[in-house]
């Protein structure tokens, strides 16, 4: 399989892979080697090449249940065709690229990307017909051609195998999960046991297109290699997650303890909004807005005359928009409300002048060697006359049940301070960027361990700002 890009510059893949073009690099799968190498990179034009060497004495070997000599076992198109095996090995060599995870690109994560995918001989039960079936409705420009059995006899007709080439504009995780699902599928033919865990599997990479795809049906029942029960259970999650909000992890809810009396989420809506009220704050930024919790809270408050929500995750904000029912919303209200795709680890002339800015837990979703790049940009450039930033309390996670052995609250936190560790980030934010700082506890003062979230109104000091 091949994998170009035509972004510029098209070197970026080899950072959204974790795959340095420089390099052909070698990953241990179970039937074999896969090399991943970069046949072209220059800036215009980057490809890496996956290619699975494939063992067939291990492919015999992890063949159980089908003991004896089967000439199908030794004969057959495994070490040449792309099939359930090259998913295997897409997934693990690309893995993190697959979670949408780049240390040193993450903007470019979100970004869709001009994408060309080259399958020279994928095995395709349903032929080039199913293949754009597949792919045409998650946007991709489909041209699938069948391979004949044997060119020197055409009357023998074509083989199962498609030369197959996927052009489209696409997340780079989208489409290395879509292809993840795909292979297997497609060759119908998975070579391992399939057991409950291929569900988690499968709508994992399958979030944010699978449960609208047309063939959602066909894909779950051969994906699950025609496992009634499992492919039901299957269909009936999808079904819920096609409701739900499908992006990232990083917008899901954290949970909370279910013995609160309110939950702590609204608590902190509310202590946001009395801090920016109490800075007689009209126009707003609510920075990493997500899937847009703090925004109806905003709107709801009528001194808050312009309400701009920013976030870099696309998707999170298409789910905002949706969840504010934009579309629906009366002229007046919708005045006030705008979305805006912004990486907060870049300045962005379009976030300056503004009354208030909200890091609504959202400094704890960064690596902390991207700390300084947000303080710059909100807090040199942006800034605000006041800033309101709520992150965990690691203290208090000793509370929470399912953390009391360690942990963080969300799987996506990269840090969890403790109150220490807050203000000491805060005041020294509010030193180099000319800022007052005071804190406050959100949910409840636990006498030893503090309070659930920790909040901190930054306010601007006049005349001291720091050159951006
Ligand atoms: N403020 C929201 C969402 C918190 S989750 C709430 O309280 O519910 C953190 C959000 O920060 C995610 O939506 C994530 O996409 C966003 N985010 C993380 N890093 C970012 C960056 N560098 N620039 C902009 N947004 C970022």
């Amino acid at each position: 399989m091949t994998l170009s890009t035509t972004h510029r510059p098209a070197t970026d893949l080899g950072f959204l892979l974790h795959k340095n073009p420089a390099r052909a690099q070698q990953v241990e799968v179970s039937t074999g080697t896969a090399h991943v190498f970069y046949p072209e990179a220059t800036d215009e034009r980057c490809t890496v090449a996956l290619l699975l060497e494939v063992d067939p004495i291990a492919l015999v070997r992890g063949n159980r249940g089908n003991e004896g000599f089967a000439l199908g076992q030794h004969v057959n198109d495994r070490p040449y065709a792309a099939s359930s095996l090259l998913a295997v090995a897409l997934g693990k060599a690309f893995a993190s690229a697959r979670r949408g995870v780049s240390k040193e690109r993450p903007d470019l994560v979100d970004q869709p990307l001009p994408l060309e995918v080259h399958l020279p001989a994928l095995s395709c039960r349903g032929g080039a017909e199913l293949a754009e079936r597949f792919f045409a409705p998650l946007g991709w420009q489909v041209e699938a051609r069948a391979l004949p059995l044997d060119e020197q006899f055409p009357e023998w007709g074509d083989s199962r195998h498609v030369d197959l080439r996927l052009r489209g504009t696409q997340r780079l995780a989208d489409a290395i999960n879509q292809l993840y699902v795909a292979l297997p599928v497609l060759d119908d033919a998975k070579h391992y046991w399939v057991s409950t865990d291929e569900i988690d599997k499968l709508l994992r990479a399958g979030s944010g297109w699978l449960a609208t795809h047309p063939e959602r049906e066909l894909i779950t029942q051969r994906y699950l290699a025609h496992q009634r029960s499992l492919a039901g259970q299957a269909m009936t999650r999808l079904a819920e997650v096609d409701d739900a909000d499908t992006f990232d992890d990083a917008v899901a809810e954290v949970a909370e303890a279910p013995e609160r009396p309110a939950p702590l989420a609204r608590l902190r809506q509310e202590a946001v909004v009395a801090a920016l009220r109490a800075a007689g704050a009209h126009r707003v930024l609510d920075l990493g807005c997500g899937a847009g919790a703090l925004l109806p809270a905003l709107l709801a408050e009528s001194s808050f005359t312009e309400v701009v929500g920013v976030d870099v995750s696309s998707r999170a904000l298409e789910v905002a928009a949706r969840r504010l029912r934009l579309d629906r919303m009366p002229d007046r209200q919708r005045a006030r409300v705008s979305l805006l795709q912004s990486a907060l680890t870049y300045r962005d002339a379009r976030l300056a002048g503004y009354d208030a800015a909200v890091l609504m837990e959202v400094v704890e979703h960064l690596d902390p060697d991207r700390l300084p790049a947000l303080e710059h940009a909100v807090f040199a450039a942006a800034a605000p006359s006041t800033a309101v930033v709520t992150t965990p309390n690691a203290e208090h996670n000793v509370r929470y049940p399912a953390l009391a052995g360690g942990g963080m609250r969300h799987r996506d936190h990269r840090f969890e301070w403790t109150r220490a560790e807050f203000a000491e980030w805060a005041d020294g934010v509010a030193a180099r960027r000319g800022y007052a700082v005071r804190y406050l506890g959100v949910g409840g003062d636990d006498p030893e361990v503090g309070p659930p979230t920790q909040l901190a109104v930054f306010t601007r000091t006049p005349g001291q700002e720091v050159a951006a």
